[in-house]
């Protein structure tokens, strides 16, 4: 069976750094505070500021290094979890529903459900 859903590295779920202060409000159209970096920034989940990518200027690392208890954020360019603690992705029910808002308010809709592959393929095919 097939089960590559294009992903490298496989998000651990068992990170215990996850903020409890949850759903936060992503603000995906927000630059870097501290250098203005328009695109494919961070969003710290303990506290909500934007921070660029290690792969610009990594204020994003430097402020989850830097402060206690900020460890998960959000990417913008691809809405995936990382934690600088567990130094992985991750993946958590409890930031799911501050993935999805931050999805509807960069694409403008719903992020697909992963429906069910039997119930496509079994309805027009013929
Ligand atoms: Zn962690
Ligand atoms: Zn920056
Ligand atoms: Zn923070």
């Amino acid at each position: 069976m097939d089960d590559d859903i294009g992903f490298a590295v496989e998000p651990i779920t068992n990170c215990s750094h996850v903020p409890t202060d949850l759903p936060r409000q992503p603000f995906v159209e927000k630059p870097c505070a501290e250098c203005g970096e328009p695109k494919e920034n961070w969003q710290c989940m303990t506290c909500d500021v934007v921070l660029c990518s290690r792969y610009r200027q990594g204020h994003m690392r430097q402020h989850c290094e830097s402060r206690e208890g900020h460890s998960v954020c959000l990417s913008y360019s691809d809405l995936s979890l990382w934690c600088y603690a567990c130094d992985s992705y991750i993946a958590n029910d409890a930031l799911d529903s501050t993935k999805r808002a931050a999805y509807i308010a960069k694409f403008g809709e719903e992020p697909p459900t992963r429906a069910p592959l039997l119930a496509g393929a079994a309805s027009s095919s013929a």
